[in-house]
């Protein structure tokens, strides 16, 4: 029997595919992570508003999310904490919890609310994005539980950006949904914006609150400092919180997805490159370590996993906008010395058949007639080097008595030392026609 369904969200748009007749995807299969239902209601064609649709619509997209995901990352056996979580499509009907205009996986449950204000009521379940993205985060929580509970802000921004990866993802693998999107996928759309029903309820309760308008994941936004960003801001302002901070990444793996894409796109073509966006996605997720600069740690992990995908392809990442500037001047093949711990900004650029790499791995022969450009910081590294005999009663640390002191260059001013002092020795030994590729290069050394 078919089921009324909104393969995005409630306000999407005139440009979204509408509301169709679908027919309900089956339960989870006994032996992987599924969900405990609520309240289930006899399956039909029910209305937006209705406890029958928001239970068929709530489910329908929480499955969807999950098989899109296990089409690109296998089955997945268990969640977190169990093979079944609770979809618990309106917590305020179910357990009496206030309304709010909101949505969360909590490890035991992923659970939507019903808010009324200025007359509308919004319930957050009806929104397949919103279920999607709640889903993503039980998805990321499964494969990676130290993600959780982590320290990073980036980290937890990652979070939030994979939930609306996942969003995107659920929906690019709705045939009608791709239709739609594909003569659209460079301006603004109803695809990569995300939770406008939800967004929605937010800006009646709270017209300045920063979620009081969608997430985009067609944007500009530059990477920086979180602690150097304001702790609120009003609606789409960049803040130092985890879901406005997300829309960088998502950005970022927008951009990945647009650039396979390409112009007017076939069917197949988005399939495929959708595909192949999803499984680096997940390749980063799973195995980039977790750190303080987590982005720039899962586009490393991603640019990785791309080799592995196709060691010739010239593919280059470029981490909102820090290379933008660079485009023009390198090309595939050229080599970019950075400095690890300082260049926030760029995902990863590697020579084909290589992965990027920090200079002292560069043989001298590589840099024939290629570019070096050294980016990052010009920093100062101070060393101190003492004697320590006893712990300090304060902490359990080593009381450090300095015996000397000194400073080297650091950061990027130590790969641009470095570089110099390697293509200075490679024009000693080499021969008169390596020393003339010796030159070209030294003069195309360049430190920003
Ligand atoms: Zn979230």
């Amino acid at each position: 029997m078919p089921i009324n369904f909104v393969p995005n969200d409630p306000l999407a748009g005139a440009g979204a595919p509408a509301m169709r007749q679908v027919s309900a995807l089956a339960n989870r299969p006994n032996n992987r992570a599924g969900f405990t239902f609520h309240s289930p209601q006899p399956q039909g064609l029910h209305q937006p508003g209705t406890p029958g649709f928001l239970f068929w619509q709530c489910r329908q997209g929480a499955i969807a999310a999950f098989k899109t995901w296990e089409s690109y990352a296998g089955a997945l056996p268990r969640w977190f904490s169990g093979r079944r979580l609770h979809l618990v499509q309106n917590a305020v009907a179910e357990f009496g919890e206030t309304p709010q205009p909101n949505a969360f996986y909590d490890r035991s449950s992923f659970s939507f609310f019903e808010f009324t204000q200025g007359g509308k009521t919004t319930f957050s379940g009806e929104s397949t994005d919103v279920v999607a993205h709640e889903i993503g985060h039980g998805l990321l929580d499964a494969i990676r539980p130290d993600l959780w509970d982590t320290p990073f802000l980036e980290a937890s921004a990652f979070h939030e950006s994979f939930g609306d990866c996942v969003a995107l993802l659920t929906a690019l693998a709705d045939p009608q949904t791709r239709q739609a999107f594909r003569a659209r996928v460079n301006s603004q759309n109803f695809l990569e914006t995300t939770a406008e029903d939800l967004s929605d309820a937010i800006r009646r309760f709270k017209p300045n609150h920063n979620a009081a308008e969608p997430r985009m994941a067609l944007n500009t936004l530059q990477w920086q400092l979180p602690s150097t960003l304001p702790a609120t801001g009003g609606p789409g302002v960049l803040i130092n919180e985890g879901h406005s901070f997300a829309r960088i990444f998502t950005g970022c793996f927008y951009d990945l997805l647009r650039e396979l894409i390409g112009n007017n796109p076939t069917d197949t073509v988005v399939q495929q490159k959708v595909s192949t966006a999803a499984r680096l996605l997940i390749a980063g997720a799973r195995n980039a370590p977790d750190s303080t600069r987590f982005f720039q740690t899962v586009g490393r992990a991603m640019a990785l996993a791309d080799q592995q995908l196709d060691p010739h392809n010239e593919r280059r990442y470029d981490f909102r906008g820090a290379l933008a500037a660079t485009r023009a001047r390198m090309g595939p093949g050229d080599v970019l010395l950075y400095a690890p711990g300082e260049l926030r900004h760029v995902l990863a650029v590697y020579p084909p058949g290589g992965p990027a790499r920090p200079l002292s791995r560069v043989a001298p022969a590589d840099l024939s007639a290629r570019r070096v450009l050294v980016l990052g910081d010009v920093m100062l590294d101070r060393y101190v080097r003492g004697e320590a005999t006893r712990l300090s009663p304060e902490a359990p640390i080593p009381v450090l008595r300095p015996t000397a002191k000194w400073a080297t260059l650091g950061g990027a001013a130590r790969k641009f030392q470095r570089a110099r002092a390697e293509l200075k020795a490679l024009e000693k030994t080499a021969t008169p026609t390596n020393r003339r590729l010796g030159r070209g290069s030294r003069s195309a050394v360049a430190s920003s």
